[in-house]
C-alpha cells in the first residue's frame, strides 16, 4: 500500500483498538472513521444548542467546527482539481471520491500525504489528548517546584505521567515541563522508576 492510500485510510475507515483494563482483561473499542468523529463532534453540539454543555466542551467544539471548515476548505479544492463533487456534509466520501480520482491522473502525492497525516493528526490531538498525571514534588533533574503554565501562570508539580487513552501501558511516559529542563522518562518501567524515587523523596 502506498503512502497515500496509508493516510486516506487513516481519515476514512473505521478502526478497532485494544484497550487494557485495571483487571488485565482486554476490550476491543470500534471507532468510527477519524473524519466522521470530527464531523459529529461539531453535529452533536448543534443539537446540544450550539454552546455545547460544559466549558471544556464548549471549547472543543468550537475547535472541532474550526477544524473541519479548515478540512472541508482544502478538500473542496482538491475536489475541483480532479474534477470530483464534493459533499460538505461527507468528508469521508468526498476524500475518497477525490482519492480514486487523483490516483487516475499524475499528480504529485508528497503534499497530499503531509496534509493528510496533518489532518489525522490534529484530529486525534483534539479528540483523545493524552491524559495526563501531575507528580507532587520536585523534579528530579532540574529541581524545579514549579513551571510556568500554557496561560503563562506559574503552577506547581513540573513532572506529569502522560499516556494515551487507547493504550496506557504502552504510551506511557513522563516529562519535566520545565522549559529549560524538558527531562523525559520513556516506558513502563522507567516511569515506575521514576514514581519511586519521587515518592520517597517527598517523604523523606
Ligand atoms: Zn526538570
Amino acid at each position: 500500500m502506498t503512502d497515500l492510500s496509508d493516510a486516506v485510510n487513516a481519515l476514512t475507515k473505521p478502526s478497532r483498538t485494544k484497550v487494557i483494563r485495571d483487571d488485565n482483561t482486554t476490550v476491543t473499542v470500534h471507532h468510527d472513521p477519524l473524519l466522521a468523529q470530527l464531523e459529529q463532534a461539531v453535529t452533536s453540539a448543534i443539537g446540544n444548542g450550539g454552546g455545547g454543555g460544559s466549558a471544556t466542551g464548549s471549547v472543543l467544539n468550537d475547535e472541532a467546527l474550526y477544524r473541519l471548515t479548515v478540512i472541508r476548505t482544502q478538500l473542496g479544492d482538491w475536489c475541483r482539481l480532479v474534477n470530483v463533487k464534493h459533499d460538505r456534509q461527507d468528508a469521508v466520501q468526498s476524500l475518497r471520491r477525490w482519492h480514486v480520482a487523483f490516483l487516475g491522473g499524475t499528480g504529485e502525492a508528497d503534499f497530499y500525504v503531509k496534509a493528510l497525516r496533518g489532518w489525522a493528526y490534529t484530529i486525534v490531538e483534539l479528540l483523545d489528548p493524552p491524559k495526563t498525571v501531575p507528580l507532587a514534588g520536585a523534579c528530579p533533574v532540574c529541581k524545579a517546584v514549579n513551571w510556568v503554565g500554557p496561560d503563562d501562570t506559574l503552577r506547581a508539580s513540573p513532572v506529569a505521567v502522560m499516556y494515551d487513552h487507547a493504550n496506557p501501558y504502552r504510551s506511557v511516559r513522563a516529562m519535566c515541563r520545565v522549559e529549560t529542563c524538558d527531562a523525559e522518562w520513556v516506558g513502563a518501567d522507567s516511569v515506575e522508576e521514576l514514581v519511586e524515587e519521587m515518592s520517597e523523596a517527598d517523604h523523606g
